[in-house]
């Protein structure tokens, strides 16, 4: 089968290069990809929103299956045209991406399913979002309604700084319509945990779990990014919680989006907070993660092509897989002053050296070829990612491999991982 993925970055290296294991894919194509992907498969110049084009290149390439990485083309609605144009898509319609695109729909379905959740409130005129966050004594969080990259959530340690990100949120449209609404919510504490799970409208299959790195900083401090590394499984889910994160939120969750009338395939991301009281959403992702998916599909077993078409068909209760019971780790290499502005065009070394270690594989983010020399392109450039016998021997490697990469300006975490490690993983 001719597949056709979407998106250029570390998640799509990933699903490429786990794809090309995959034993019934024929042709591999991605758009718009990066020079990881194009080991993989044919990297084909459409942007990742353009759907029309994406539709007309896959007509022509007798694709059997659309997968599609980032949130905003399944936003959207890329899975609606395709299936429309009789080719199947993994991931949601239009209307079931609404579960990430719209907060204000998210925190709906878990209100109405009784998933646990921060309590909240939606606003759409600033000045009654300001009385409200004027009246709270407590550190509150704001978070854009709708699709911000990432940026649209502030976590404000008193009711002032609440105010001015409302302000900047829903006045100054800092995110364009996606500060349309506003969500004031409570602060949770604890630590978060990545669930991922393949839904197929009905069945259930939950991957391993993962811990994201978010802020760029050592100890998570300064400003949040894109991920700056992730390690598979987190030893916070235990067997018992993971059981709850099922009974009490995805079950419910999936029900929930049929009785809506909008019935949920593909990856179910559960951004969680493990607080004293328990597993909380703080959001889903309606795709796989980026950094997540780097360590869980390093440590995949099975063939991911089929559950994808398992998904797709709804027969995922067919599915068989298994996972390497050694722990993997990623460490994000990004390039300097990133989350802020960066130059590009860095060259980069070392990537075949790291990957002699063994059982470490770099995958691409930001990376461009320019006159047959890798260059960085991007802020988050490589992930480096390795599986070891336990998470410090992974971890151990990973770094390893790190240190055997070099580009001007590499900025990179040394601590991913060490939460677990040194058992501060309890709420
Ligand atoms: P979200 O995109 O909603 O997951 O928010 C991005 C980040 O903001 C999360 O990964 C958390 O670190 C933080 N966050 C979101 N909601 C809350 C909350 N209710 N309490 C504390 N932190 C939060």
């Amino acid at each position: 089968m001719n597949v056709l993925l979407v998106g250029n970055g570390g998640r799509e290296h990933a699903i490429a290069w786990k794809l090309t294991q995959s034993k019934g894919l024929n042709r591999l194509y991605i758009a718009p990809g990066n020079p990881g992907t194009a080991a993989c498969g044919t990297n084909v110049p459409i942007e990742a929103t353009d759907i029309p084009a994406l539709v007309d290149f896959a007509k022509g390439r007798d694709v059997g299956l659309l997968v599609v990485g980032p949130e905003a083309p399944l936003a959207e609605g890329i899975v609606d045209a395709f299936e429309q144009a009789g080719i199947k898509a993994f991931g949601p319609t239009q209307a079931a991406a609404q579960l990430e695109a719209d907060k204000a729909f998210a925190k709906q379905i878990m209100r109405a399913n009784s998933v646990p959740t921060a309590e909240s409130r939606t606003f759409d005129v600033f000045k009654d979002a300001k009385a409200y966050i004027a009246s709270r004594d407590e550190s509150v969080v704001i978070k854009a309604v709708g699709l911000a990259a990432g940026k649209g959530v502030f976590v404000c340690d008193d009711p002032s700084d609440g105010i001015l990100a409302a302000e900047k949120i829903m006045v100054d449209r800092l995110f364009g319509d996606a500060g349309r609404q506003v969500l004031v919510e409570d602060r949770l504490l604890g630590q978060e945990v990545s669930i991922l799970a393949f839904v197929d409208g009905r069945n259930i299959y939950l991957m391993e779990s993962s811990q994201d790195h978010k802020p760029i900083g050592e100890g998570d401090t300064g400003p949040n990014t894109g991920g700056m590394g992730a390690y598979s499984p987190a030893p916070i889910v235990t067997d018992k919680m993971m059981d709850q994160i099922v009974r009490e939120i995805l079950v419910p969750t999936v029900d929930g989006m049929n009785r809506n009338g909008t019935p949920y395939k593909g990856v179910l991301y559960a951004g969680l907070m493990i607080t004293q009281g328990g597993p909380r959403v703080l959001e889903f992702n309606v795709r796989f993660g980026d950094p997540e998916t780097q360590p869980i599909l390093m440590r995949m077993q099975g063939d991911l092509l089929e559950v994808l078409l398992a998904v797709c068909d709804g027969r995922l209760d067919e599915v068989d897989l298994s996972w390497d019971p050694r722990p993997a780790v990623c460490v994000v290499m990004a390039s300097a002053g990133y989350p802020g502005a960066y130059e590009k065009g860095k060259p980069i070394t070392g990537i075949e050296e790291a990957q002699a270690l063994g059982d470490v594989m770099v995958f691409h983010a930001g990376t461009a070829l320019q006159d047959g020399q890798l260059v960085t392109a991007g802020g988050r450039v490589l992930g480096v990612t390795a599986v070891g016998q336990t998470l410090a021997a992974a971890k151990a490697r990973a770094y390893q491999a790190v240190d055997r990469i070099a580009f001007e300006g590499a900025t990179v975490r040394r601590d991913i991982a060490d939460k677990a490690l040194s058992g501060s993983a309890a709420p």
